[in-house]
């Protein structure tokens, strides 16, 4: 593939709900793109639709979107813009692309009926484009407001697909579209284009359920002058049973995702290489992940979504975290064990929440379980002197087998327990140094330290 020069690209969610793993894809496949290539990433709120769309899911997607580590370069909203809109319409109007009608809805759906009936496609029949201008008037005079159609060239629509390769739409096939309904408010496809066109967006990178779309948008964008961008039609999320991903899909929006403690690294790498040629691994940042991502490698067939494995991926992205990348999410915590206890720890956690867990282990208080208090005493009495380091454990555990006589499970269970309450947990040869020896002490004796 050729290079990108500095590519600008845009996500465009409606903000009628809350991002979940499968809208949020499109966030981050331009994301990647743009951190990829250099690029511009433009947030705008495709918010025309104004009894759906309020600013609290605008403001709850922006903070989705930072969450994932997504930082738009610039912000727009589409209810600011309409004199753009409005403008483009004009010139759609004077060339005779854009034209008025009045069918009512039961109308439309009484002819549709019919057609299907005489095994016609159920295809708009420009009834309106033969109105006179009487028969406008009298429509007006009856207090009918019209919607507007944009007239479809009929003929193929090609282009060259970043994942589909060669794509084509037989517009020939299509219901001229409605940009402008009956009350005035614009429907996506002309906003989306004006926009598209005057922020000089280069790539449009978006699900596959916007392929007719593009054929109509590349026919809107021509008319009016524009510049084509490049296009990708990534394929959609679906459940591990195939049905698709609805907005109402509660616990798998990003909100909840968060709050039950998976790692904003996983999601994103879960999401887009999910149904990809390249296989499903964790990352340590979004620029890493960027450099994995080729939309040539996305799959057409529907990317099948597994939460088992979204857990999965979460758990090894803390595994292989590095120090510096947890530090300012510990000292959040309260945890300043520094790099020691992150890497004594990190291969231990299914979530980071669980790091503050282990701290209070390492720090205190915790109360021990003791069993066998004979057996805690012999601990006591083999405790090596002097500070304790990393050859302690070895040490002190060779001393209490050769004084008890425990091996094994028996030798290291017992100990565990004492020092810090439960029966699974890291290695406990770093952790003791961190302990302590007036904690170790203290808990050997049954006591919370
Ligand atoms: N608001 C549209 C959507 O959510 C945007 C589609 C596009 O990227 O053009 O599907």
């Amino acid at each position: 593939m050729t290079s990108v020069h500095s590519p600008t690209v845009r996500f465009a969610p409606s903000p009628t709900g809350r991002l979940h793993i499968g809208n949020a894809r499109p966030a981050l496949f331009n994301w990647l793109f743009a951190l990829k290539h250099h690029g511009r990433f433009i947030l705008r709120y495709d918010d025309t639709d104004k009894e759906r769309s309020t600013a609290a899911f605008a403001e709850a997607i922006a903070a989705d979107l930072g969450w994932l580590g997504i930082h738009p370069h610039a912000e727009y909203a589409q209810s600011a813009r309409t004199a753009l809109y409005d403008a483009a319409a004009d010139t759609l109007r004077r060339m005779g692309r854009l034209y008025p009608c009045y069918e009512s809805p039961d109308e439309l759906d009484r002819r549709r009926k019919r057609q299907l009936a005489r095994g016609l496609p159920p295809i708009y029949d420009r009834a309106a484009l033969k109105l006179t201008a009487e028969e406008r008037a009298g429509f007006e005079a009856e207090g009918r407001r019209p919607h507007w159609r944009f007239l479809l060239e009929s003929r193929q629509v090609v282009w060259s697909d970043l994942v589909r390769g060669e794509a084509h739409v037989d517009c020939g096939s299509l219901s001229d579209p409605v940009l402008i309904r009956g009350d005035g408010a614009y429907l996506y496809t002309l906003p989306s284009v004006v926009d598209d066109i005057d922020m000089g967006i280069t790539h449009v990178i978006r699900g596959e359920d916007h392929v007719t779309n593009t054929a109509v948008q590349i026919q809107i964008i021509e008319a009016l002058g524009g510049t084509l961008p490049v296009f990708a039609h990534h394929n959609l999320l679906t459940t591990a049973s195939g049905e698709g991903l609805s907005k109402r899909l509660g616990h798998l929006s990003l909100a909840s995702l968060r709050d039950a403690g998976v790692e904003p690294l996983a999601v994103a790498a879960l999401a887009v290489l999910v149904g990809s040629a390249d296989a499903v691994r964790p990352v340590e940042s979004l620029q890493e992940l960027a450099q994995l991502v080729d939309l040539a490698h996305v799959s057409r067939a529907p990317a099948k979504f597994d939460e088992a494995e979204l857990s999965h991926l979460s758990a090894r992205t803390l595994h292989q975290m590095s120090y510096q990348a947890a530090a300012p999410r510990l000292a959040q915590l309260g945890v300043d064990g520094g790099e020691a206890f992150w890497l004594a720890v990190r291969g231990n956690l299914s979530s980071f929440g669980e790091a503050k867990d282990w701290w209070t282990v390492v720090n205190g208080p915790t109360a021990p379980v003791i069993a066998d208090q004979a057996f805690a005493s012999a601990a006591i009495a083999a405790l090596p002197d002097g500070p304790l380091d990393a050859a302690s454990w070895k040490t002190w555990t060779e001393a209490i087998k050769a004084s008890t006589g425990a091996k094994g499970k028996a030798l290291f269970m017992p100990l565990r327990l004492a020092l810090t309450g439960r029966e699974h947990g890291p290695e406990l040869a770093p952790l003791l140094p961190m302990i302590g020896r007036d904690r170790v002490l203290a808990r050997l004796a049954g006591n919370v330290a």
